[in-house]
């Protein structure tokens, strides 16, 4: 998805954060998490480009585009540490374990990015599985749709 996209949802669940809690603090660490978790995609981008300036300006123009064009990037691995179900789930237990409401709106925030990416972009739901990316040794050949698709028309 769009970091557009991800700001105005991030903004929605930060709004109704606030009004749940009140507090602007619990709204902004929504708000903030739901944004930051893309920060993972500077690693696939530094891979594909160089970690300097040029795979910086990568990033940036592709947090602006669509999903058709992001498939222009011809990504080997797709490793996407922070986008997991996994991780969500294990920061569920410990925000409701410790029962602190800054770490529940976080995530809160984090998971609301994680089900826009499910219904924004398209993939397999099992594709936000962190284990299934690593089971695959985070190929994007094996792991995205695009690719099996591709292929399947090659084969017609
Ligand atoms: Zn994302």
């Amino acid at each position: 998805m769009k970091v557009s996209e991800h700001i105005l949802g991030s903004f929605v669940f930060s709004t109704i954060t606030y009004l749940a809690t009140k507090s602007l603090l619990a709204a902004a660490a929504c708000f903030l998490s739901g944004i930051l978790i893309d920060i993972d995609h500077i690693i696939d981008f530094g891979r594909l480009y160089g970690f300097n300036l040029y795979g910086l300006k990568k990033l940036v123009y592709a947090s602006q585009e669509d999903e058709k064009a992001k498939s222009k990037h011809n990504f080997k691995k797709i490793y996407l540490f922070l986008h997991s179900i996994e991780l969500a789930c294990l920061l569920w237990i410990t925000a409701l374990w410790l029962a602190n409401i800054y770490l529940i709106a976080a995530v809160i925030g984090y998971t609301g990015h994680l089900i826009l990416d499910c219904i924004g972009n398209r993939e397999d739901l099992k594709f936000y599985l962190f284990f299934y990316r690593a089971r695959n040794k985070f190929s994007a050949k094996k792991l995205f749709k695009r690719w099996r698709r591709k292929k399947m028309m090659d084969e017609d």
